[in-house]
């Protein structure tokens, strides 16, 4: 299992390349402002081929590249609750963001749920719902390579905001409580912002700091 990351746009979004072996097929994980031209020299020099966009969850600065893919014909998914806002992608706060070009929308060709398993070659990904910072955030979880992509649940030193439309704060520590109880404490953790790679049980503690 490879994974590679790489840091875009303007709030320092992380986008993930995963394939199952080199040469073999990858998803590319929340295409961020600026990320394609990265995501596709990874791809390259992986000789890996892309197969689907996997968006942890709908704000922008995650799926902002998404119609780059769509074009190439790859399908992308999302959680059902996010859909729309991939549909007419804008960001909630755009003067933080300066005078941005318009992002063409695209229309998910799967909603993804709780407990879907979604294969990659040789890999299989099962799908927790983890609502709060968003309603349609997922966690996708390889439990035989002890990989876990996390969005904006939880990061190396901290949480996703829940501050944001649509947030829900209860919902939150729910599913932060469900992932640190079910996931495996030594899962490293590939989040959509800050460090990657530690794992679960060392990003436990900052979590709940705020919780
Ligand atoms: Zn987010």
């Amino acid at each position: 299992m490879i994974i590679r990351g790489g840091t875009f746009g303007p709030v320092a979004t992380n986008t993930y390349i995963v394939a199952d072996a080199r040469g073999g097929s990858a998803w590319v994980v929340d295409p961020a402002m600026g990320s394609s031209a990265w995501a596709h020299e990874t791809l390259s020099r992986l000789e890996a081929t892309p197969v689907a966009v996997l968006d942890t969850h709908g704000h922008w600065d995650h799926i902002v590249e998404n119609h780059v893919w769509a074009a190439e014909g790859l399908p992308v998914w999302v959680a059902g609750a996010d859909a729309d806002w991939l549909e007419a992608p804008s960001p909630f706060n755009p003067a933080l963001f300066g005078d941005l070009p318009p992002t063409p929308g695209v229309t998910p060709a799967r909603l993804l749920a709780d407990g879907d398993v979604l294969e990659l070659g040789d890999l299989r990904f099962r799908l927790l719902a983890t609502p709060g910072h968003s309603p349609g955030c997922m966690v996708a979880l390889e439990e035989t390579h002890g990989e876990a992509l996390v969005g904006d649940l939880v990061f190396a030193q901290g949480i996703g905001r829940t501050d944001f439309p649509r947030s829900d704060p209860r919902a939150m520590l729910a599913s932060l409580e469900r992932v640190f109880a079910e996931v495996p404490r030594e899962t490293r953790i590939y989040p959509g912002h800050g460090p990657w790679a530690v794992t679960l049980g060392e990003a436990e503690p900052y979590a709940r700091m705020f919780m």
